[in-house]
């Protein structure tokens, strides 16, 4: 079986970062506001601090202001909306960590955001590509060489952040895709006529690969009971399966890097949002301005 998926993703990672901290150097000069990040934290869930301590780490690497906004569990979905709000005009990307706590509207939060600063890629009119659907379709395809086009991929789970997004991603990248979720039957006929298999579950041993020949993308962040971080498949036969931790979690650090800086560029470039979700370019407005004049 030829390996496609196991080549170093790390190294894969490194590169990127490298490339995006070059582009900031030249595109974001002294004099022009760097790329900024606000992440706004709700509570002290521990994982969630480890997360963002990672992305904080990610930005200072090439060169993004992080700002880190820490709110009390006790803040309500209408006072996060203000704090939103807010802090939109002064930050180039906006995002909520979650999980978040029960009492606060989740799908309120997520339309909060502007679509043109939600690098998370959460509300429907983004701009961007979820973090790790895109950090998924760019490793494959530009750093494995691997072609979607005609491709039979099945995707276990169908989630708004993985799954879905994914599935729409690839079928306009002209792979065929199955969407498998919870009520799915028999998971190994849609195996057999894979040519990549995604699992997005989130549950230890879901896909036992041995009988697989062909590249798993573990997605599934799971611990097993002695807390040790483990993804949704079992590998022990050695196939071409993304390893958990270092393989997909990585691919989606860099994916907001990288909408980050699309971000911070795209309003250089002038793009702006209206007051009701429409976009104009400032330049077309002020040359509009122009030929009116004359
Ligand atoms: P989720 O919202 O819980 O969705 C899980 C999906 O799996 C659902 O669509 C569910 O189907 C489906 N499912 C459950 N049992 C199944 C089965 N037996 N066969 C086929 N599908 C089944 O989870 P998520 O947010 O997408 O995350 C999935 C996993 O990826 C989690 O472990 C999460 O921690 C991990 N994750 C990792 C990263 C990363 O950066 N590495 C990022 C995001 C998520 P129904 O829709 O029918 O319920």
């Amino acid at each position: 079986m030829t390996m496609i998926l196991t080549r170093n993703i790390k190294e894969y990672c490194a590169t990127k970062k490298a490339h995006l901290k070059e582009t900031i150097e030249r595109e974001f000069p002294e004099g022009i506001r760097k790329p900024t990040l606000a992440v706004f934290q709700i509570g002290d869930v521990e994982a969630s601090t480890r997360y963002i301590r990672n992305k904080k780490k990610d930005c200072e690497e090439v060169g993004i202001n992080f700002e880190w906004y820490y709110y009390p569990e006790e803040i309500t979905t209408e006072e996060l909306v203000c704090e939103i709000k807010d802090m939109t005009p002064y930050v180039d990307g906006l995002i909520v960590q979650m999980p978040l706590p029960d009492h606060i509207d989740e799908t309120a939060i997520k339309l909060a955001i502007d679509p043109t600063k939600d690098v998370d890629g959460f509300h429907p009119m983004s701009w961007f590509d979820p973090c790790t659907p895109a950090g998924i379709v760019d490793y494959v395809g530009n750093g494995c060489n691997f072609d979607w086009v005609g491709k039979n991929v099945t995707i276990f789970g169908r989630s708004d952040i993985v799954g879905r997004p994914l599935a729409d991603m690839l079928t306009r990248r002209d792979a065929t895709v199955t969407l498998c979720h919870s009520k799915s039957k028999d998971k190994w006929q849609y195996i057999e006529t894979a040519d990549i298999i995604i699992t997005a579950v989130g549950k230890a041993g879901f896909l036992n690969c041995y009988a697989i020949h062909v590249p798993v993308v573990d997605v599934g962040i799971n611990f097993d009971e002695n807390g040790k971080m483990v993804g949704d498949c079992i590998n022990t036969e050695n196939r071409d399966v993304t390893p958990v931790p270092g393989g997909v979690g990585l691919l989606t650090r860099v994916a907001l890097l990288e909408n980050t800086v699309l971000a911070a560029q795209l309003y250089n470039d002038g793009y702006r949002r209206n007051p009701d979700g429409t976009t104009y370019n400032v330049r077309d407005k002020d040359e509009s301005r122009t030929d009116c004049s004359k």
